[in-house]
């Protein structure tokens, strides 16, 4: 039944005025034609609600400079109508000139997410072009950003060396306190090696924090430098107290 409305809807758009005839709606011999002329779809966080897979129909106004004037969802889900209604309201479509009010049905099917190693993204696709089909990736790696597909060198101030890139695990949560109150000879060591890493080895790179929020990503793309790792590990064996806490 939805599969046949849909294949109605793209029929009779260009002909016809497709829902609920209102005043102000011409017969549909003599409504103009409409072309869309810029398609955007949802900028919607999948990650946020998980996988969802449904379709979300907005109703729209177009005004005769091919603006969607309003917009209202017809069907959809709570969490998902927002960002549908936003995106349909980013429409435009051919301009009509001293034409009447025009009115389309903009269909989104949010066809599921994908986890990928690759970038996430959106793959969007055309059933008709009122049917934007929408394919999400979650990428579970966390990628460093690159400019013109190419990841910036990047040089270690300490060591005036180019940095290595690496994949270290994602740590989700927060960092796990001990119970028991740290002597004060445990707290300087802790405060002796925050201080030697800003200083001797900023660039150790082999922890990632993912913060309190679990998500996809199981992996992040780091730059590291090989010498401050190694100055870390004489350092931490020249401290053997600090490690604990580490
Ligand atoms: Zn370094």
């Amino acid at each position: 039944m939805v599969r046949l409305r849909l294949i109605l809807v793209f029929g009779l758009v260009s002909s016809s005025a497709l829902f609920a005839p209102s005043d102000d709606i011409l017969p549909a011999s003599s409504t103009p034609e409409l072309i869309v002329t810029h398609a955007e779809p949802p900028d919607y966080p999948p990650a946020l609600h998980g996988d969802p897979r449904v379709e979300v129909r907005v109703s729209v106004e177009i005004t005769p400079d091919g603006h969607v004037g309003a917009g209202r969802a017809e069907t959809g889900s709570t969490f998902l109508t927002p960002y549908a209604e936003a995106a349909a309201s980013r429409w435009t479509f051919n301009s009509t000139p001293d034409g009447p009010t025009r009115e389309a049905l903009i269909t989104f099917i949010f066809a599921g997410v994908e986890e990928v190693v690759g970038p996430g993204g959106v793959v969007v696709s055309f059933d008709n072009p009122l049917t934007m089909r929408l394919r999400y990736t979650l990428s579970l790696i966390r990628w460093l950003p690159r400019t013109d597909g190419v990841l910036p060198d990047k040089r270690c101030p300490v060591h005036d060396e180019l940095m290595r890139v690496d994949l270290i695990p994602i740590v989700y949560g927060l960092a796990l306190m001990s119970t028991n109150k740290p002597s004060r000879r445990q707290a300087r060591e802790a405060q002796a090696y925050f201080e030697a890493r800003e200083s001797l080895f900023p660039n150790t790179n082999q922890q990632f924090g993912g913060g309190c929020m679990v998500g996809v990503a199981k992996q992040a793309e780091v730059q590291y430098c090989e010498s401050c790792r190694k100055a870390e590990e004489q350092w931490l064996a020249a401290h053997p107290d600090a490690r604990r806490f580490l």
